[in-house]
């Protein structure tokens, strides 16, 4: 089963972001859980949380995905970055119990000049202190395209949060652009990449995908996408996706520089490449 979505933007609620994606066919869903600037979440409408419940059944939606704000660093410098990262990801993983048994998206985060190692070690420690095993959502690690002192460019870096943080509900979220910006070359060996993510992280742990050409050449380490086809991927990078038969059956999410009548193109040219 192919699942597809794109961003979406979350301020009218649930009900609304599905009512969107049922619209342009797409049968999964992204969305910011608040806004990146920091503050307070708007509260959670149970209502709409239940509306959208039945929606989702309804029109055979796959998993959704809940993006954490990409300003949240648990690894900064400063302890009041780290105290905002450790915040939201608690009130996000409480709310996101309303839609019970999705996924929870992150950037790693940057360890600005403090080094990987420890950087993965105040990771890993934040979610050792979040995570509860009676929480039903997974949450994803983003594989980055390793910009500055972003974590997450490198396979082993995922690798060394799981391994420090040693629970189940913690999987990966790979990004096309990132992966390919990051020097993972998908365009030629995707089964080689595949294999590598096997290696050294165990596909079992790979739960959803973004679809994302790049602006970059390969490696440039820059993370700027593009709309599908216009950027260095290509679409028979995409087609090589739609048709592999480790990744076609995972939630597939758009986040390409388009509004919701371009994401529906690309939605439709996604279909007709699998
Ligand atoms: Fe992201
Ligand atoms: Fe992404
Ligand atoms: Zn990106």
């Amino acid at each position: 089963m192919v699942y597809l979505g794109c961003h979406l933007t979350s301020s009218k609620g649930y009900v609304h972001m599905a009512k969107e994606a049922i619209s342009i066919k797409a049968d999964t869903l992204q969305f910011f859980t608040r806004n990146p600037r920091g503050g307070k979440a708007k509260a959670i409408d149970p209502d709409d949380a239940a509306r959208f419940r039945e929606l989702a059944a309804e029109h055979n939606f796959g998993k959704i995905v809940a993006h954490a704000p990409y300003t949240m660093n648990p690894c900064s410098k400063e302890a009041k970055t780290r105290e905002f990262a450790h915040m939201a990801m608690t009130d996000d993983l409480e709310r996101m119990e309303y839609v019970p048994g999705n996924y929870y998206n992150f950037h790693p985060g940057s360890h600005v000049g403090q080094g990987a190692e420890a950087g993965i070690e105040m990771i890993a420690a934040m979610l050792n202190d979040i995570l509860k095993p009676e929480q039903t959502t997974t949450v994803l690690l983003e594989t980055m395209a390793g910009k500055g002192s972003e974590i997450g460019g490198k396979f082993e870096e995922l690798r060394a949060i799981i391994d420090g943080v040693g629970k189940d509900n913690i999987g990966v979220c790979l990004d096309t652009c990132h992966v390919h910006d990051g020097g993972y070359d998908i365009i030629n060996d995707l089964d080689g990449v595949l294999a590598e993510f096997d290696r050294v992280i165990g596909l079992d742990r790979l739960k959803a995908l973004h679809i994302n050409d790049s602006k970059n050449p390969f490696g440039s380490h820059k993370d700027r996408h593009a709309c599908l086809g216009e950027g260095s991927l290509g679409l028979e990078t995409f087609q090589k996706i739609m048709r592999h038969e480790t990744l076609c059956n995972l939630p597939m999410i758009l986040e390409t520089p388009n509004e919701l009548s371009g994401y529906q193109r690309e939605i439709a040219l996604l279909r007709s490449l699998a």
